[in-house]
């Protein structure tokens, strides 16, 4: 479909050794490699256009606005958002669900009101809804979900009551690879008269998103999952949306004027932005943006699927073998447990293979206590890797399972 070898090449730390074996990188949930345009922006920002933004009317401070402006128009058409005031730029998509976590409470929600998350929530959609009901009193609703890793879409009407003001639902999981059905959802949340925030950051890397397709009020990702930078990501919101939440954290950018009387607020998106922007870290993301664009979103999400088909196919023959998420739709992330053998037990032996899987709960303590177990090891595909690859990690998982 594309020459994985050249795309290889763009990446310098996937030709490492590890303990003697050539690295095989299967943890590209928890981050992403990095091309060297990425990196090679990040050094040609520093060195040539490097000046604070926004504020400047010398020319290197232009410049970088100019750069910093253009990434955000990179990521609109990226997610197709209307307009580029609908990008906030984040540190993540953490901060992005603790803004809107925030700033929706504070204006719309009472104590008692209700927000609809979902058992296979990350904790930073979990968290900062508990620490609002805490602060504030509003109430948390789980939609359970079934065995094979499949929300339970009947269960969800069911939670709607007239005090719900707020859905939040993960859009691929991070733990059972899941593709919820999050423009139904949106559907039917907005026939309620109820907005939806949907957590993208292991979608956005995987298949082509479209906002206004799935007509979500909120979407959010991380920068470091899609080959960009760590410590930028985006909250993209309807303006309508955004124009009624009070800001987040108050400083320089987020302001028009400030008295110590009043203060008036700056426009979109500068009202969410508070202090010096990430202005290098935001081209970089572009940068990381073009970069899968030419390589296609659509052709990316069929490499992977093959190789989660292929993966998936290999590990089923393996004695002992349970699987973690089964759904028909599915991105590519197999969470799985061998027979008795501890997850951490696996992914230490595994690593000495020079085979890198993440082990344990994957940030969803909740999602663990629904299938009964502590943790998880979990290979997650990108589109650098190979089928050579998943055959030499079949071949360790059996030797792992034989020595136990
Ligand atoms: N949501 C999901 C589904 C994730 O997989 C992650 C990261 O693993 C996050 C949210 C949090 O992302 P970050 O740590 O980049 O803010």
């Amino acid at each position: 479909m594309f020459n994985v070898q050249d795309i290889r090449a763009d990446f310098p730390i996937l030709s490492q050794k590890i303990y003697d074996k050539p690295l095989i990188y299967f943890d590209n949930a928890a981050t992403t490699q990095k091309p060297r345009a990425v990196v090679e922006k990040i050094e040609s920002g520093y060195y040539n256009v490097n000046a604070n933004v926004h504020r400047g009317v010398h020319f290197l401070s232009q410049a970088a606005t100019e750069a910093h402006e253009e990434a955000r128009r990179t990521v609109q058409r990226f997610l197709h958002a209307s307009s580029p005031n609908e990008i906030v730029f984040t540190r993540g998509t953490t901060e992005a669900i603790n803004l809107v976590a925030s700033s929706f409470v504070d204006e719309y929600m009472q104590a008692g009101d209700e927000v609809i998350i979902s058992t296979m929530e990350h904790h930073s959609n979990i968290v900062p809804w508990q620490m609002q009901a805490a602060r504030k009193g509003i109430a948390i609703r789980v939609i359970p979900i079934a065995d094979n890793g499949e929300l339970d879409l009947e269960a969800y009407k069911k939670l709607f009551s007239e005090k719900t003001r707020l859905v939040s639902v993960v859009h691929v999981s991070n733990v059972l690879g899941t593709v919820n059905p999050v423009r139904e959802m949106v559907a039917y949340a907005h026939a309620q008269g109820v907005p939806v925030l949907v957590d993208g950051a292991q979608a956005v890397p995987h298949l082509a998103v479209d906002v206004q397709a799935l007509d979500a009020d909120f979407y959010t990702f991380s920068a470091h999952k899609i080959y960009g930078p760590t410590g930028m990501g985006v909250l993209y919101g309807k303006e309508e949306w955004l124009d009624r939440l009070p800001p987040y954290q108050g400083g320089g950018e987020m302001i028009e004027t400030v008295t110590f009387e009043k203060t008036v607020f700056n426009e979109l998106p500068y009202k969410f932005e508070a202090g010096t922007p990430d202005y290098i870290g935001s081209t970089a993301l572009a940068t990381a943006l073009d970069y899968v664009s030419a390589l296609g979103m659509d052709r990316i999400a069929a490499y992977e699927e093959e190789l989660l088909r292929y993966a998936t196919e290999k590990m089923q023959a393996i004695e002992g073998m349970r699987i973690f998420g089964e759904a028909a739709h599915k991105g590519s992330v197999i969470s799985f447990l061998v027979g008795d053998i501890h997850h951490y037990d696996m992914g230490m032996l595994l690593d000495r293979l020079g085979i890198a899987v993440r082990t344990g709960h994957h940030c969803a303590q909740p999602l663990m206590q629904r299938f009964g177990i502590e943790g998880t090891v979990r290979a997650s595909f990108s589109f650098y890797n190979t089928k050579e690859e998943i055959d030499t990690f079949i071949i360790g998982i059996e030797r792992v399972r034989k020595m136990f």
